[in-house]
C-alpha cells in the first residue's frame, strides 16, 4: 500500500511543508537559472531553453537581448540572423519562428509588452502554461508553480500526487504548499532535482529531504557513496551553499561533484 493511500490530507499538507522548509534551507541559492533583466528577456530565455540547458541559453543570450531590446525587434527580425544566432541552443528554426510571432503577438495585441496575466500569456506564441509561470512568478512577482519534469519526477517520488497531467500536478501541489511560496519552492524543487534527486542516481544518503521521503532507497543510501552524487557548482570565491548539510563540499571545483558526510537527517 502506498503512503498516498494510507496518509490523510491533512498528514500529506503537513509533510509536504516540512519538506518545502527543509530544501529552503537546503538550497537558499535556488533561483530562476536563466538570466533575465525584464519579461521579455524572461520570456525569450524560456522559449530558447525548451530541450535545451540553461547555461547553454545563458551562453547565447547576452548577445541576443543586445541586439533584440524589444518585441518590435523580435516581429521584424532577420530570420537567418536570428536563426544564427540561437542555433546552439537546438530546434533553433522552431524558436526563431516562435520568437518573431511571439514579437509580432506582443507589438499588435499588448503594445510590445509581455502582459502579466497568465489568461494573457498562454496565447501567446510559444509559450504555455509551464512558461507563463515561469514569467508570472519571476518578472512579475505572481506566484506560479513550474512543473518541470524535475518537479513531475519529484513530487511523485514524494508522493505528494500520483496526478500525471501538469496541470492536474500543479493544483495538487498547489493545495500542498502555501500560495506566497509557489515560486521559490518551484525552484527549490528543480534545484533538488538536479543536485541531489537525480533522474537515474537520487543520492538518498546524502539527501536532507529523505525522512520524509517514502522513496528514500531508490538510489544509494550509503552516505559516503552518495556524497560522491551530488551535482552542483560554485562560482570562483562564492559560499558553499551547502555549508550546513555538506561541509566536506566547500571549495569543491566547478563542475564537480562535491562530497557530504554530515547533517543528514536519519530517514
Ligand atoms: S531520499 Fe532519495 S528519492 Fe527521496 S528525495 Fe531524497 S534523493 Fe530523492
Amino acid at each position: 500500500m502506498t503512503l498516498l493511500a494510507t496518509e490523510t490530507e491533512l498528514a500529506r499538507k503537513r509533510r509536504a511543508r516540512r519538506m518545502a522548509k527543509a530544501l529552503t534551507e537546503a538550497h537558499p541559492d535556488a533561483h530562476c537559472e536563466l538570466d533575465h533583466g525584464n519579461a521579455l528577456e524572461l520570456a525569450v530565455a524560456t522559449i530558447l531553453s525548451a530541450q535545451s540547458t540553461d547555461k547553454g541559453v545563458n551562453l547565447v543570450t547576452p548577445k541576443l537581448f543586445a541586439r533584440y531590446p524589444t518585441a518590435a525587434d523580435y516581429a521584424a527580425a532577420d530570420r537567418a540572423e536570428l536563426e544564427e544566432m540561437i542555433r546552439s541552443t537546438g530546434f533553433y528554426r522552431n524558436k526563431t519562428d516562435s520568437l518573431i510571432k511571439l514579437g509580432q503577438a506582443l507589438v499588435e495585441r499588448y503594445g510590445g509588452e509581455v502582459p502579466g496575466r497568465m489568461t494573457d500569456l498562454v496565447t501567446l506564441p510559444g509559450i504555455g502554461r509551464k512558461t507563463a509561470n515561469v514569467i508570472l512568478g519571476n518578472a512579475f512577482g505572481v506566484p506560479g508553480l513550474t512543473v518541470d519534469t524535475h518537479f513531475q519526477r519529484l513530487v511523485h517520488r514524494w508522493q505528494w500526487t500520483e496526478e500525471t497531467d501538469p496541470v492536474k500536478i500543479e493544483s495538487a501541489v498547489g493545495g500542498l504548499i502555501e500560495r506566497r511560496d509557489w515560486t521559490m519552492a518551484s525552484h527549490r524543487i528543480i534545484f533538488h532535482g538536479r543536485r541531489v534527486c537525480h533522474a537515474r542516481k537520487p543520492a538518498c544518503g546524502a539527501c536532507p529531504v529523505a525522512r520524509w521521503c517514502p522513496s528514500y532507497g531508490v538510489g544509494e543510501t550509503d552516505p559516503d557513496k552518495a556524497a560522491k552524487l551530488l551535482k552542483f557548482e560554485l562560482a570562483p570565491g562564492a559560499d558553499n551553499p551547502y555549508a550546513a548539510w555538506a561541509p566536506h563540499a566547500a571549495g569543491a571545483p566547478s563542475g564537480v561533484a562535491g562530497t557530504q558526510t554530515a547533517g543528514v537527517p536519519a530517514p
